[in-house]
């Protein structure tokens, strides 16, 4: 392992200031869950780690005009426990539960789960340097394709490995991030990009910018619409989220395929619908037929079954992973089925 040094800033921009002075050397550290596996298996060497640790107003969940604000150091812990995001944003809070293992979720935090890298071994294994580290070739073409993307790859065909950004999807979250030329807020949907966009990054944050906070929408802005139901706080939200991870192992294991659903109602009808797919692509993969297909129906009138099979319109599985297109296709037959039972 490659030595580093390892700076506290106190203010955020210091940290920016760090960040941006050398960028190429210099990485952020929040709960190192992921960050310090990859170094000490050689797939990161940093020569400076910056700390948010001790960057005063980063952690914690405030209310703000009907929505909430979510600090990017906030815990996974944190954001399963958290009283308004368990009643009114139900699908995150069930996406942070599901995890990782306790000891992860209590310092891994949000901004580290999105900006997290990908998990494909070819990419972890120190020795192997493929396009994704600036290599000439996609070794998993040839090899293990087994938890990589069936939809979405180009040249690089991995999966977005954040449980929380897929829930997040499901409620318009705004991701603020701040760097050299102040602060920007971008919507959660154009913040992560695709091999297609930038076979290096998995996200759009530019050299020298981080996340500081996730936005939920309020009532007012959430364009699933009023009227919606009142939660804790007088926060307004979706009345029915729902997440569901498919995964090898009970605890401590990615997701082979996830869906997180949210549906605001009018009576009976469905005005509106957000559904997101994790496990099929490099991104969060918004499964937009099945929200058209539920959009305007009346609850009794869904066909569970009919929305599974709308999820992924053109999957392009590769040799070892096949078995994710009826695996997603059921996951949300089961999600739309319990969303609409009220499950
Ligand atoms: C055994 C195991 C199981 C796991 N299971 C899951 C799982 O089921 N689902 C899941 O989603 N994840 C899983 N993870 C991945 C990950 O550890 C966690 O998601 C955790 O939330 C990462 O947060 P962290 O604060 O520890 O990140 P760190 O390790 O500190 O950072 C991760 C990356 O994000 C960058 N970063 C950190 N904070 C910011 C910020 N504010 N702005 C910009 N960049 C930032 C760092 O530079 C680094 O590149 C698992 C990890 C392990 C080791
Ligand atoms: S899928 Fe991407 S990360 Fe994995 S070997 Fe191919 S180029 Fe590398």
């Amino acid at each position: 392992m490659q030595p580093f040094q390892y700076i506290e800033p106190k203010s955020l921009d210091e940290a920016v200031a760090l960040l941006a002075a050398q960028p190429g050397e210099t990485q952020l550290i929040a709960g190192g869950s992921d960050l310090l596996s990859e170094i000490k298996e050689g797939v990161a060497a940093p020569r400076r780690l910056v700390s948010l640790a001790g960057i005063p107003g980063l952690r914690g969940i405030r209310e703000t005009g009907g929505g909430l604000e979510l600090g990017a150091m906030t815990t996974i812990a944190e954001l399963a426990q958290h009283p308004a995001i368990r009643a009114c944003y139900t699908a995150l809070a069930q996406a942070a539960e599901e995890l990782a293992t306790p000891q992860i979720r209590n310092v891994g935090t949000l901004g580290g789960n999105l900006a997290q890298r990908p998990r494909c071994w070819y990419y972890r294994h120190p020795q192997t340097v493929c396009l994704k580290k600036g290599g000439d070739r996609c070794y998993a073409l040839a090899g293990v394709s087994k938890y990589l993307c069936v939809t979405g790859g180009d040249r690089c065909y991995i999966v977005h490995p954040s449980d929380t950004a897929v829930a997040l999807s499901v409620f318009d979250a705004r991701v603020e991030i701040a760097g050299p030329r102040g602060t920007r807020t971008m919507p959660i949907g154009e913040f992560f990009i695709g091999p297609g966009q930038d076979l290096l990054r998995e996200n759009g944050l530019e050299p020298g910018e981080l996340v500081t906070r996730v936005l939920l929408p309020g009532q007012d802005e959430i364009p699933l619409g009023p009227p919606l139901q009142r939660g804790v706080g007088g926060i307004s939200v979706p009345v029915r989220s729902l997440y569901l991870k498919a995964r090898e192992r009970e605890t401590g294991d990615f997701a082979l395929v996830s869906v997180a659903v949210a549906v605001a109602l009018e009576g009976d009808t469905i005005r509106q619908a957000r559904v997101c797919l994790g496990g099929v692509a490099p991104v969060p993969y918004r499964a937009r037929p099945v929200e058209e297909y539920l959009r305007g129906q009346q609850v009794a009138d869904v066909d569970a079954a009919h929305a599974g099979s709308l999820a992924l319109p053109n999957p392009r599985p590769m040799a070892d992973n096949g078995y994710k297109v009826p695996l997603t296709a059921n996951l949300v037959t089961r999600a739309v089925g319990e969303v609409m039972s009220g499950g």
